[in-house]
């Protein structure tokens, strides 16, 4: 099957391990059949390509410029200058480097100044929750099977709200969501308001 990928595992010292594709840290020592280390996968899971779009759709820059960097008058006005200028360029870069945050996108663009601050830091879902909208409508998840347990061909990145009951259940119950307490909180909520309607 075209794209599957193996474990890489290296000779060290005679003893071996398993690197992880994106970063080579070490993921074990000896053999594993793991792909990626926990923070890749982390991030994978949290920043899928798929997600770029729906922040482009959700997003009112206007607001996330003025609330978020607390800018206002002639600063706001410059950068969201700066922002139309260079927005398909933007749009562009940030498709190839799916792995950065908005914030990380717009400051490589030198479309805001790289201010310290916890704004930097912070996901794109978590900027779209402060601007008002629901984590449900905009948190995506990687699918890979059908109900019937087939393997999907490709990952289908699908927004919380319309995930299956049995399916959220399911991914509680399995551990799927690996320990990311942001994601067994959203998918708690989620189980809890579906009960309540
Ligand atoms: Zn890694």
């Amino acid at each position: 099957m075209p794209g599957t990928m193996y474990p890489i595992y290296k000779f060290n010292g005679g003893r071996g391990a398993t690197l992880c594709h994106k970063c080579s840290v070490i993921i074990n020592n000896g053999f594993s059949n793991k792909i990626y280390c926990k923070k890749c996968e982390s991030i994978m899971q949290m920043r899928p390509k798929q997600r770029i779009p729906v922040f482009l759709k959700e997003v009112n820059w206007q607001s996330l410029i003025g609330l978020l960097w607390e800018m206002d008058g002639d600063e706001k006005t410059e950068y969201t200058k700066r922002l139309n200028e260079k927005f398909d360029e933007m749009v562009e870069y940030w498709m190839k480097n799916p792995d950065l945050r908005v914030t990380q996108v717009l400051v490589n663009m030198g479309i805001i100044p790289n201010k310290q601050g916890f704004w930097y830091y912070k996901e794109d879902h978590e900027l779209l929750i402060e601007l008002g909208r629901e984590a449900r409508d905009i948190v995506l998840w990687g699918v890979n099977y059908t109900k019937g347990m087939k393997l999907l061909p490709k990952t289908k990145w699908t927004p919380i709200k319309d995930l299956a009951t049995d399916h959220i259940q399911a991914i509680l119950d399995g551990g799927y969501a690996r320990g990311n307490s942001f994601y067994i909180n959203l998918f708690k909520e989620e189980l809890k308001l579906r009960e309540s309607t």
